[in-house]
């Protein structure tokens, strides 16, 4: 106690922590002074009494005081988790006893940046709000004000992002109300047509037109003139076509006279954005063999294999070594389609089924109709009574143009909204009589229809997207590559291949895993068993052991397993084929 008392006059540093532990036979004072511990502040309580009073926070208020302030006169202090462990603390102001130790500054901001930004939190099953504080950090919105200047890598931006309608206390202290990351959608109840079932969600073709969560993607290629030893340098250029590496097909035809790509050019995977030509790796490197001497090689930057993009801005600048550096930053438009992903506050996260023409989509007695259909099935197990509540929260702030609170534990009441919603003349339930919009027939239930904050999630389909034919195999093995970026196969597993096995589909097994994958004939000794060689200038097939005299066959296996036994023997393991 004495050293707390000594760090709340300020005579020791208000980041070292002291903790008693006593459990069993442990007895031990723990002070922990070094860096990387997790600490958070609270309010001191001494005898049942918190000495901030109103008075302080106001003179926080017309900024006399500052938040060190309150830590310097030892109103406030950080606890690591280890002195957490010795401390009482009272959630309100009202609850405190003379037991309690410490006072919370704010209930709410147990929840975090993330989790803060839920709506009625309280009424979720607690994993929801996990998975919401984990999705809500993949959420596209408006990340900076700058982002039409800036060269970042990539990044995404969406085009009309809302405040949202609900609103939480923690929205304005994070500063979300200034950089949102979502819209205001307009959200039915049903399930419609079977497009979405399993938490697919039927988005308003007439809301995607008009601009409802259209986001932009953005990439920045670069390029560097690098110099060399040897006075020699790289250029940017259009490659001539003498040069090693020279590309087929059209892939320079946007480069403009300084080997850059131009402005609004609409660019695909594989063309050259930034034409450039390196010196020979080696000094001297094939004079043997070249005519002309020395041949620079081609190192332009191209557009990533699968992406397409407008050309949106080229920089060209200096590197911090006074290298010429070129950026040129690609955009793509991305409209709502299916397969791209979408996410409310509560954890409900979904891909879009079926984009339907609003034309055909229910509508309400006032003729309003939804932005997105979800699927009721998604409730009953999740628990996420939170969704229904900003639904009704939603439609009270829409028809009253206003915004609602519905901060966790302080958020407007369910009774409240109920009278509201009557008040402006709506089922309390905040249900509606609506009709088929295909039909025009009356459903026989009412829909819950509302107002629900939706943010699109960064997993478009257009960056997923991917099939393959013939493309490139990796050197050591022989077999397909891996991914999408690489022009990769499908990966045919063990689980696939135990299908095959079980359907006793033997020749459809050896197609996928052998004949078009890595397949190559291999000679084999029939006396040692190992891989013999055919030697092409005495046209004669070799054994390294037993020379030429004996009989070599011929074996079509993996080049995996080829590779395999290559390995063994590299182990000092002799592995023989005995072919007969
Ligand atoms: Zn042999």
């Amino acid at each position: 106690n004495y050293i707390r008392e000594e760090r709340r006059k300020g005579k020791l540093s208000s980041e070292v922590n002291v903790a008693c532990i006593k459990s069993g036979q442990i007895k031990e004072v723990c002070v922990n002074c070094d860096g990387g511990r997790i600490v958070r502040p609270l309010i001191i309580v001494k005898e049942g009494k918190v000495p901030v009073t109103t008075d302080h926070v106001e003179k926080l208020r017309r900024g006399e005081w500052t938040w060190n302030d309150f830590i310097e006169k030892g109103l406030v202090e950080y606890l690591d988790p280890m002195e957490e462990e010795n401390a009482y603390i009272a959630l309100n102001p009202e609850d405190v006893t003379p037991e309690h130790t410490h006072l919370e500054i704010m209930p709410a901001a147990i929840l975090g940046a993330c989790a803060g930004i839920i709506p009625y939190a309280e009424h979720n099953q607690s994993p929801r709000n996990s998975y919401e504080a984990a999705m809500a950090k993949q959420a596209l919105g408006l990340s900076c004000a700058n982002i039409l200047l800036r060269k970042d890598s990539r990044g995404h931006l969406l085009h009309y992002p809302h405040k949202p309608l609900v609103q939480t206390r923690l929205l304005d202290v994070v500063g979300y109300n200034e950089r949102p990351s979502g819209q205001n959608m307009v959200v039915a109840l049903l399930t419609l047509t079977g497009y979405n079932i399993e938490d697919a969600l039927v988005f308003s073709r007439g809301a995607v037109d008009r601009g409802l969560a259209r986001s932009t993607f953005f990439r920045t290629y670069e390029a560097e003139e690098r110099k060399y030893p040897g006075g020699e340098e790289d250029r940017i250029e259009r490659p001539p076509p003498n040069v090693r590496g020279y590309r087929a097909g059209e892939v320079y035809k946007y480069l403009g006279e300084d080997g850059i790509v131009e402005v609004e050019a609409q660019v695909r995977g594989g063309d050259v954005l930034i034409g450039r030509t390196s010196p020979p790796r080696f000094m001297g490197e094939y004079t043997e063999f070249e005519i002309s001497g020395r041949v620079r090689r081609e190192t332009s930057v191209d557009m990533r294999h699968g992406e397409i993009g407008i050309v949106d801005a080229v920089l060209i600048t200096e590197s911090s070594e006074g290298n010429k550096l070129v950026k040129v930053r690609i955009r793509d438009l991305r409209v709502p389609e299916l397969g791209d992903k979408f996410a409310s506050r509560h954890g409900q996260k979904g891909v879009i089924g079926l984009l339907l023409p609003q034309e055909d989509l229910p509508f309400t007695e006032e003729g309003i109709v939804p932005d997105v259909i979800i699927n009721p099935h998604a409730f009953p197990s999740r628990m996420t009574i939170g969704q229904l509540l900003e639904s009704m929260a939603g439609k009270v702030a829409a028809l009253k143009g206003v915004f609602i609170d519905g901060s966790t534990f302080y958020g407007t009441k369910e009774g409240e909204l109920k009278r509201e919603l009557k008040e402006l003349g709506y089922s309390p339930t905040g249900c509606e009589v609506m009709y088929d919009g295909v039909t025009g027939e009356m459903y026989k239930v009412p829909i819950l229809i509302g107002v629900v904050y939706y943010q699109k999630l960064h997993h478009m389909v257009a960056d997923k997207m991917h099939a393959r034919a013939r493309g490139p195999v990796q050197i050591l093995t022989r077999q397909p590559t891996e991914g999408r970026a690489r022009e990769g196969g499908l990966r045919f597993g063990e689980m696939e291949r135990d299908c095959l096995v079980a359907h006793g589909a033997a020749a459809l097994l050896k197609d996928r895993l052998l004949e078009e994958s890595d397949r190559t004939t291999v000679y084999v000794c029939e006396n040692c068993g190992l891989i013999a060689y055919y030697n092409a200038i005495s046209d004669k097939y070799k054994c390294p052991l037993c020379e030429e005299k004996v009989k070599i066959a011929q074996v079509t296996m993996s080049y995996a397993f080829k590779l395999l036994l290559q390995e063994l023997m590299s182990l000092v393991i002799y592995p023989r084929l005995k072919v007969s």
